[in-house]
Order: C-alpha cells, then structure tokens, then sequence
C-alpha cells in the first residue's frame, strides 16, 4: 500500500540492533488502526487506511528530528461488520481487533518500549481503542494514548449538516483523498445520502446523542454513502490535512514528553 510515512519514521525499516539502542523510556511507538470495508460508489475499500498513514506521515514529517517517534505497521483490519454486505468489506471481529491489539502491546513492551499512541481512523474501532489503551495501561503498565481521526480541527469551509452526518465517505474523506490520490476517487459516481438532519432532533439518533439506535449501513444508506461528498475539493482537502497534521504532531510531541502531573 502506498505510504507517506517518512522511511526514517518507519519503525518496520529498522534492524534489531538500532531498535535495542533506542531510548526505551522516551521513544513513543504509533499504531496505527483502520479499516478495509465499502466507501460507496466512489472512493476505495482503503479509504480510513489511506487517510490514516496520510496524516500520520505528514505530522511525522513536522516532529524535531531528535525526538524518537516511530510508526508501526498499521492494522488494516478492523471491526467493520457495520458494513457487512457490501463486497470488500474485510472485517475481524472485536474479540480479533482485541487480541492483536493486546499482542502487538504485548510484544512492546517485552523489547522494553514504555510509550504506545492507538492512532485510529475508524469508527467502528473506537470503543475497542477506548477499552485496549487502558487495558495495556492496566496490564504491561505502558503509558498508553488514543488518538483518533483528524486531531480534533473545526473543518472550517464544512457545512453543520456535514459535521454531523457527513461521517462515511462524505466531504471530508473524498477532499482527504482529492487532494493526495486523486486517480482513486471516482468523481463521477458520487452518492449523497444523510441518515438524519441536524434541524430535526429526533429523540433516536445513529450518532451523537444521548439516545442512539445501532444501526447497520445496509439498514440506513442503501449506496454506502453517509454525507455527502459532491462539495468536496482537492484545496479544502489539502488545507484539512496541513491543519490535521499540524494539531496530530503536536499531540504525538505532548505524548513522547507526558509525565504523570497526579503521581511524580
Ligand atoms: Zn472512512
């Protein structure tokens, strides 16, 4: 798969000797956690993938030389049953997801790493990530981080309605990939579709409420489409990823220098 990762930020180019000299409690160690399931008509199966290892690349790029942050191999599979049904949709299950998240820790920790950053860029990952940082907090005792999607930008230039439902290969993800590998999106096969409307609340919503329904994509958005992508533009794209990869390096620098402040 095609990467942005700087190879001297790529933990799997090193060789053992380089790793041991590594400075075991400083070096922060990035794992990466995605997806390969549909994104609609489209855009590819590798979308969350892509757009992962395209912001983590680029905020490596921004990190002080000297600071030693290293990107695993990422997980490309993740628990993506949400979108069983439609072809490609490649999909482990949680207890799966869990496992290797806690074997990957497992074997960190055993090299004498202390720092583990989860960096996941789908959704269906998310509890999981949630419950597999503390778990190797509580287990290896590693300092272990979450970081999920774009850092946390406002997405200025997005409308309200988008930032709350654009959230499957809608205008974000189709500008992400516009801007950095534009001959995988299909431009001519655009699908809209909104699962609810942000001027209706509804007491049950997909997403983003106090009470939710769990849904399955094949239930709710017939094309795999939730949002809607025909705004996007390869410049809002290109600005969104800059201003993602500036707020994820600063995360990453805070992480590789976080001490406990509760218990010194
Ligand atoms: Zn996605």
């Amino acid at each position: 798969m095609k990467t942005w990762i700087p190879d001297a930020r790529n933990f799997a180019y090193l060789r053992w000797p380089k790793v041991e000299a590594l400075p075991k409690d400083s070096t922060l160690l990035v794992l990466p956690t995605a997806a390969i399931e549909q994104h609609g008509h489209h855009l590819p199966l590798a979308t969350d993938t892509l757009i992962n290892n395209l912001l983590l690349g680029k905020a490596l790029e921004r990190l002080p030389a000297d600071l030693p942050v290293y990107a695993l191999q990422p997980i490309c599979y993740g628990k993506s049953n949400e979108h069983i049904g439609f072809p490609g949709t490649l999909s482990v299950s949680a207890a799966t997801f869990m496992a290797l998240v806690r074997d990957i820790g497992a074997s960190v920790s055993a090299a004498g790493f202390k720092r583990l950053v989860l960096y996941n860029t789908h959704g269906g990952n998310a509890s999981l990530v949630d419950v597999m940082a503390r778990d190797l907090r509580a287990e290896f005792g590693l300092r272990t981080f979450a970081l999920y999607g774009s850092g946390g930008i406002s997405f200025e230039g997005l409308s309200e309605q988008e930032k709350a439902y654009g959230f499957h290969a809608g205008e974000v993800e189709t500008a992400f990939l516009l801007s950095a590998i534009p001959e995988l999106v299909d431009t001519a096969a655009y699908t809209m579709n909104y699962i609810a409307q942000v001027d209706k609340p509804e007491l049950l919503r997909p997403e983003n409420a106090a009470a939710t329904f769990a849904w399955l994509t094949r239930d709710i958005a017939e094309s795999g489409v939730m949002g809607d992508p025909r705004p996007a533009t390869a410049e809002n794209g290109a600005r969104w990823v800059e201003q993602a990869a500036t707020r994820i390096a600063a995360a990453l620098e805070a992480m590789a220098r976080y001490e406990n402040l509760y218990r010194p």
